[in-house]
C-alpha cells in the first residue's frame, strides 16, 4: 500500500466548496477593510461573511456530532483553510477564535458541561467564542512552576461560585459583534496564588453576559486587520463552581493542546497565503518588462527564486497534512508535529512573502501593495499562537529533552 498523499472525493468537494467561497465571498473582504479605519468597524463588516461562512457549515463543522455539529476533522479544516487565507486571514481567525474558545469544553468538558454550552452554537452559529489566555501582563509564561509570576488571572472559589479577577488582551472575538462581549469565553486563570501552573492553572467557561466582563479598549495590530483583538477586563466575574474544566493544574495540557490544533491549522494558513504571494508576483512577472527586452520571469535568476518559494510552498502543505493528520489519530496528543508545522510554517511564510516582494521590487512596499497585506499578516503568524519563540522554548524543548523522547514518534507512530 503506498503513501497515499491523494485527496479522496469527499476532500475534493469540499476543496473546491472552500475555494468557491474563498473567491466569490472572501475576496471582497481585504478592499473593503482597508477602506475602514477603525478596527472594530473593520470587524463588523466581516460580518455578513461570517454568516455566510456559517450558512456554509463552516462553524458547526467545529461541534460533535452528538450536539448537532459536523465534526470536520482537522486535516479537512486545513483543506479548507489553505483555501480561504489565499484571500483573507481575518475570517479564518475568527472561525479559529470560536474554535479555541470551544474545543477545550469539547476535549475536556463534561457531557453535563456540553449540554449547557454547546447547543447555542448550534442553534446560532454567528455566535462567538474566545479563548481569553494572554493576560495584558504577557502570555509565555503561563506554564510558571513558580507561583509568583506565570498568569495573573485569578478565580477563587467563594462558596459554590468562581469569582473571576484579571485583564486580558488580544482575546480574539471577545468583544462579540456588539462590542459588548462575546457568547462564551473559556478564560485561562489561576485558582490560587499560592500555587505554580500545574497545580492551580484551570480553563473556566464564563458566558459572556455574565456581569463584570468589560470590553476596555481595542488594539490595532497591522496584519489580520478584521480579526478583533480587544481587551477584556473580569472585575469579580462570578460563574458556577461546577464551570471549570477538569480541575485545577489540568489547564496546563489543555493551554497546550489546544495550541497545538491551531498549530497544525495556522500551517495551512500559512501555505494559504505563500500561495497568494507567489501567484502575485508570478502574474506581475510574466507580464511587466521593466522596460527590459521580455517579462522579468524570463530573467533566470527570477525564475530561481519562484522554484525555491514553491519547493518551500510544497513543503510546508505536506508537513502541514500530516501534522493535521497526527493530532486527528492521536486526538491531539502527537504535538511534536504540529508545533514544528506552526513555526516552521509561520517562519517560511515570511521569507516566501518576503521573496515575492523583492521579486516585485519597490513598488510592492506601497501600503496599498496586495504583497504589503500580505506581508503584514505573515508577520504575525511567528508571533502569535503562543509565540515562536515561546513554543520552541515551552514545547519543543521540553519535548525534546524528555528523556523518553523518541524521534521516530512524530513521523512513525501509529494510533
Ligand atoms: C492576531 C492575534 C490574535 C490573537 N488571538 C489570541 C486569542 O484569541 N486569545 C489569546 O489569549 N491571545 C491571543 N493572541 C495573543 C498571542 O497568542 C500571543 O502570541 C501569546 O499570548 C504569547 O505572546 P508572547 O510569546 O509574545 O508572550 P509575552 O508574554 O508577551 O512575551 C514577550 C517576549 O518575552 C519572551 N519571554 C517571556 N518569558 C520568557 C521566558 N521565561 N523565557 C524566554 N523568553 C521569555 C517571549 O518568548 C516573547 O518573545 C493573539 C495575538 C494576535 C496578534
Amino acid at each position: 500500500m503506498p503513501i497515499d498523499f491523494q485527496l479522496s472525493e469527499n476532500q475534493l468537494a469540499l476543496q473546491a466548496a472552500a475555494r468557491s467561497f474563498a473567491t466569490n465571498v472572501m475576496k471582497d473582504i481585504r478592499p473593503l477593510v482597508n477602506a475602514i479605519s477603525d478596527p472594530a468597524e473593520r470587524f463588523q463588516a466581516t460580518r455578513p461573511h461570517h454568516k455566510a461562512a456559517v450558512e456554509a457549515g463552516l462553524v458547526n463543522g467545529l461541534f460533535p456530532k452528538e450536539f448537532g455539529g459536523s465534526d470536520v476533522s482537522t486535516l479537512d479544516f486545513a483543506l479548507a483553510a489553505e483555501e480561504f487565507c489565499t484571500q483573507d486571514v481575518s475570517l479564518a481567525g475568527t472561525l479559529l477564535g470560536t474554535g479555541l474558545g470551544t474545543k477545550p469544553l469539547i476535549w475536556f468538558g463534561t457531557e453535563e458541561q456540553k449540554k449547557r454550552f454547546l447547543p447555542d452554537f448550534i442553534e446560532d452559529g454567528t455566535r462567538l467564542a474566545a479563548l481569553a489566555f494572554t493576560d495584558t501582563v504577557g502570555g509565555a509564561n503561563f506554564d510558571s512552576p513558580d507561583p509568583s509570576c506565570g498568569v495573573q488571572t485569578f478565580a477563587r472559589l467563594e462558596g459554590d461560585e468562581w469569582v473571576i479577577n484579571g485583564k486580558k488582551h488580544y482575546t480574539t472575538n471577545g468583544s462579540g459583534w456588539d462590542g459588548k462581549g462575546c457568547h462564551l469565553f473559556a478564560v485561562v486563570c489561576r485558582t490560587d496564588p499560592s500555587k505554580g501552573a500545574g497545580d492551580s492553572l484551570a480553563i473556566i467557561m464564563v458566558p459572556g453576559a455574565t456581569p463584570g466582563i468589560s470590553v476596555d479598549g481595542i488594539l490595532e495590530p497591522t496584519g489580520h486587520k478584521a480579526s478583533i483583538a480587544p481587551r477584556i477586563h473580569f472585575d469579580n466575574v462570578r460563574v458556577p463552581a461546577s464551570n471549570i474544566l477538569g480541575r485545577p493544574g489540568d489547564g496546563v495540557a489543555m493551554v497546550t493542546q489546544n495550541f497545538a490544533w491551531t498549530a497544525a491549522l495556522i500551517g495551512a494558513a500559512c501555505v494559504g497565503v505563500m500561495r497568494s504571494a507567489f501567484e502575485i508576483a508570478r502574474d506581475w512577472a510574466c507580464r511587466d518588462t521593466r522596460s527590459g527586452p521580455h517579462p522579468v520571469i524570463d530573467y533566470p535568476v527570477i525564475g530561481y527564486k519562484f522554484a525555491d518559494m514553491k519547493m518551500k510552498i510544497e513543503a510546508c502543505r505536506y508537513m502541514t497534512w500530516k501534522a493535521c493528520q497526527q493530532f486527528d489519530l492521536s486526538r491531539g496528543k502527537e504535538q511534536e508535529l504540529a508545533v514544528m508545522t506552526k513555526v516552521f510554517t509561520s517562519e517560511t511564510c515570511v521569507e516566501v512573502v518576503y521573496d515575492a516582494m523583492k521579486i516585485v521590487g519597490v513598488d510592492s512596499y506601497q501600503k496599498s501593495h496586495p504583497l504589503m497585506d500580505l506581508m503584514n499578516d505573515a508577520l504575525c503568524f511567528p508571533l502569535y499562537d503562543g509565540g515562536n519563540m515561546g513554543a520552541r522554548r515551552r514545547q519543543l524543548h521540553g519535548i525534546i529533552r524528555d528523556p523518553s523522547y523518541d524521534p521516530l514518534t512524530a513521523p512513525f507512530a501509529r494510533y
